[in-house]
């Protein structure tokens, strides 16, 4: 579909398309397209920018990347069509390694997202050779199935636009999580220990700049971001920021574009 740089909403109709695209080449479950419609809906409240909180989140959830003695980045479909450059890129500068974990399961779709990771530059792909193949027992379905070298031994893993279950699970069995989901009610932030509420489309070449950043600091200033930081705090400030919003709209910062017809 060809999508005119003048259309109102030509940004958001291009990341759909990367959806759909997704989804006939067998990266993106059918689900996820579900699931990206949740997401665009909440993204409209945030104005489809970063708000200040987000940069707050983004910031801690880097830093953990950066100090854990083991961070994994889990990848499902979405993640994979919407942004795979720059979660190898994410992945590069903080070293943590990448998983392919899937909730909708198949050798195809593995094969598929791990054709577009391995074409997005990585070199490694953990969660794809049948050896290594583990089970967490938190974990229900198919999605059991971990990398012995990845999840399975992580004490960090960054779970993009997952659902509630397995967040909890994760917990469950002990780990930390950072998530990036952009509705800030669901299961999965109110179980990570951070919830980076933003569109992943933002969020991870943002947490790139910001990684380059916190690079040049020593150990002891990021432990202490991290420890600085709640979890449930940070999202009754998003929640704020939502409502803020809409009130400030339905006080009258919403244009009418009819009004001159
Ligand atoms: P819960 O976490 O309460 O179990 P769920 O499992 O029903 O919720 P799903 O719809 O499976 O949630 O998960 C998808 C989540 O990903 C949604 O909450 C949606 O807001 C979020 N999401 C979708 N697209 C994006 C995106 N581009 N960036 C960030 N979050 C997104």
């Amino acid at each position: 579909m060809t999508i005119l740089d003048n259309h109102p909403r030509a940004e958001s109709l291009r990341i759909r398309e990367k959806i759909i695209e997704g989804m006939h080449k067998k990266i993106v479950a059918e689900a996820g397209l579900i699931a990206h419609g949740r997401g665009e809906a909440y993204d409209y409240l945030l104005g489809e920018k970063t708000p200040n909180y987000a940069q707050k989140q983004q910031e801690v959830a880097v830093a953990m990347l950066l100090t854990a003695k083991k961070p994994i980045i889990s990848v499902n479909g979405n993640i994979a069509a919407l942004c795979p450059k720059e979660i190898v890129q994410l992945s590069e500068q903080t070293g943590a390694l990448l998983e392919i974990n899937l909730f909708y399961r198949s050798e195809e779709r593995i094969k598929a997202i791990t054709s577009v990771l391995e074409n997005a530059g990585t070199k490694t792909i953990l969660g794809v050779e049948p050896e290594y193949y583990e089970t967490i027992e938190e974990l229900s379905h198919l999605r059991r199935i971990v990398d012995l070298r990845g999840i399975y031994s992580a004490d960090l893993v960054l779970v993009p636009l997952e659902d509630g279950d397995r967040t909890m699970a994760l917990r469950r069995a002990g780990k930390k999580v950072i998530t990036i989901d952009l509705n800030p009610l669901s299961r999965t932030s109110l179980w990570s220990n951070v919830s980076i509420v933003n569109n992943v489309i933002r969020a991870v070449p943002e947490m790139i700049e910001e990684s380059l950043r916190l690079k040049e600091k020593d150990t002891d200033e990021l432990k202490e971001l991290i420890n600085d930081f709640d979890n449930y705090k940070s999202l009754q400030e998003t929640l704020n920021f939502m409502s803020s919003r809409l009130k400030e709209l339905s006080e009258g910062k919403l244009e009418d574009p009819t009004k001159n017809l």
